[in-house]
């Protein structure tokens, strides 16, 4: 819940939560002096892969908002992350009133996105949607419901790239856009 004396910036990230949740990437990246203070705070590290260091989304660390925000653990992608949406907010680009219903927007169309997806319990939206569009991809027969589920999911891409400018929902860990 957001104070009444955060900034616009907080403001619209404590309403969002995206970056963090698994919806727009699967990993974060991590300086290697970081895997095991973040290690030790909860987050999920990866480390075999130099080019993978970081960890694994949704973070187990927001619950709502980030728990750890303010804490020297917290990492530095972490405050040094700004999506598309973010970035405008902050050169007043576009207004706090005007950013919000862009968040709803988008937690409206990836609900209607969840509808079509088969199981809920594993695995990121992002991992589960990538896997259901590969999958209808090669279907050779397609219904009325995988059509929409197509259409649905190609229209909320659309939207990351717009609003998030998140241009890709390639499934490789190295292409994950949540860096410094
Ligand atoms: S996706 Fe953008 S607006 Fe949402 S929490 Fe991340 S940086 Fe903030
Ligand atoms: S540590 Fe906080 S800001 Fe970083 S991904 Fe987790 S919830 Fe988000």
């Amino acid at each position: 819940m957001a104070d009444s004396e955060d900034s616009p910036a907080t403001v619209l990230c404590k309403s969002c939560g995206l970056c963090c949740t698994g919806h727009l990437f699967l990993w974060a990246r991590l300086k290697s002096s970081e895997l095991n203070s973040s290690q030790a705070v909860g987050l999920h590290v990866i480390r075999d892969d130099p080019r993978q260091r970081g960890f694994t989304l949704p973070c187990p660390l927001w619950k709502g908002q980030c728990t750890i925000y303010s804490s020297p653990d917290c990492p530095r992608v972490c405050h040094s992350y700004k999506c598309k949406l973010l970035k405008e907010l902050d050169n007043e680009d576009i207004s706090l009133p005007d950013a919000l219903p862009v968040i709803q927007q988008a937690k409206a169309m990836i609900k209607e996105v969840e509808t079509f997806l088969p199981d809920s319990r594993n695995g990121s939206f992002r991992q589960r949607l990538v896997a259901h569009l590969e999958l209808m991809e090669k279907a050779t027969k397609k219904g009325s419901l995988e059509l929409e589920f197509q259409r649905k999911a190609e229209e909320l891409l659309k939207f990351y790239e717009d609003k998030f400018g998140v241009n890709d929902l390639v499934d490789k860990p190295e292409e994950s856009q949540f860096v410094e």
